[in-house]
């Protein structure tokens, strides 16, 4: 079999954040906080399945917010060194991170010599107001964004700012436009825009989503805006279409479902390691197990 993706589960589904389309959206509490063992042996499995198909980033994500296990994040780093992928990502709403950097500072140091290259940071917007509508609504305010760049830029990060693209958060040309500027002023060296994904959700959230997800005419008209003014850079088959867009590199992302399900085994989209040795290509359907 051949992946185009490897994803590394860190942590549990523990998150401080409660977004309303969140596939598990846990608040953490003592049992989710416990960290799982990780099965070694099998991550030696996917690693050099990953390897065979000549994958070029390991991303390492969650079910929930991986930062809230930064040990274990140390701990992957370490054993996927082995592997030697060029891009080794960490994906995270970085609140945890922006809220107490004395604790974190160490740990940031530690993962970008241990390889960690690039962090892609969840938004749902750069405008603090909507941020802090889905990820911080308890909280007097959002994080302050710009300075988490900054931050995260001082220790040689690469960084990505990931949208999902909801109504009334990032559903105009004109919202995606400002969002590009913002990232270009901030040096931000990536972006993705992926409206959200209305498949295998938690009740709760499929409401929400039938509610607040993009229509096929605004994302055309995302997508004319992008072809009208970016430059097209790649397309990623059943990934998504880079762009240049003034200097700002930007990906718009195919949502991760059944139409982007490919099932050649030669061009399976995503190889997933779990802590607990299981091995998968799907996310959410049982049966797609390797071991
Ligand atoms: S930040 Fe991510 S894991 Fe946390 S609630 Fe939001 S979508 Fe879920």
């Amino acid at each position: 079999m051949k992946f185009k993706m490897f994803s590394v589960v860190v942590g549990t589904e523990a998150c401080i954040a409660s977004c309303p389309f969140c596939v598990s959206g846990v608040k953490p509490n003592k049992e989710n906080l416990q960290e799982i063992n990780i099965n070694w042996r099998n991550l030696k499995i996917a690693g050099n399945l990953a390897n065979r198909s000549d994958i070029d980033t390991v991303m390492l994500t969650s079910r929930g917010e991986p930062t809230l296990f930064p040990n274990q994040i140390t701990e992957y780093l370490k054993h996927l060194k082995e592997f030697r992928f060029p891009f080794v990502e960490l994906q995270s709403n970085c609140i945890p991170i922006a809220l107490n950097k004395e604790k974190y500072e160490n740990y940031l140091k530690e993962w970008y010599n241990e390889g960690l290259t690039t962090i892609t940071i969840s938004v749902v917007s750069h405008i603090p107001e909507v941020n802090k509508k889905v990820y911080m609504p308890q909280n007097k305010s959002y994080i302050d964004l710009p300075d988490l760049i900054k931050y995260l830029h001082g220790f040689g990060f690469s960084l990505r700012l990931t949208c999902v693209c909801c109504k009334d958060m990032m559903d105009t040309p004109e919202k995606v436009d400002e969002f590009i500027k913002f990232a270009k002023q901030n040096k931000v060296e990536q972006v993705t825009l992926r409206p959200v994904n209305d498949e295998f959700r938690r009740q709760s959230a499929t409401d929400w989503i039938k509610e607040n997800r993009l229509t096929d005419n605004e994302k055309e008209k995302i997508k004319e805006y992008l072809e009208n003014n970016g430059t097209k850079l790649l397309e990623l088959e059943r990934i998504g279409t880079i762009y240049d867009v003034n200097g700002q590199n930007v990906c718009i992302s195919l949502p991760l479902n059944k139409n982007t399900r490919d099932t050649s085994p030669e061009n399976a989209r995503n190889l997933i390691f779990f802590q607990d040795g299981h091995i998968r290509y799907e996310w959410e359907m049982e049966g797609g197990i390797l071991l």
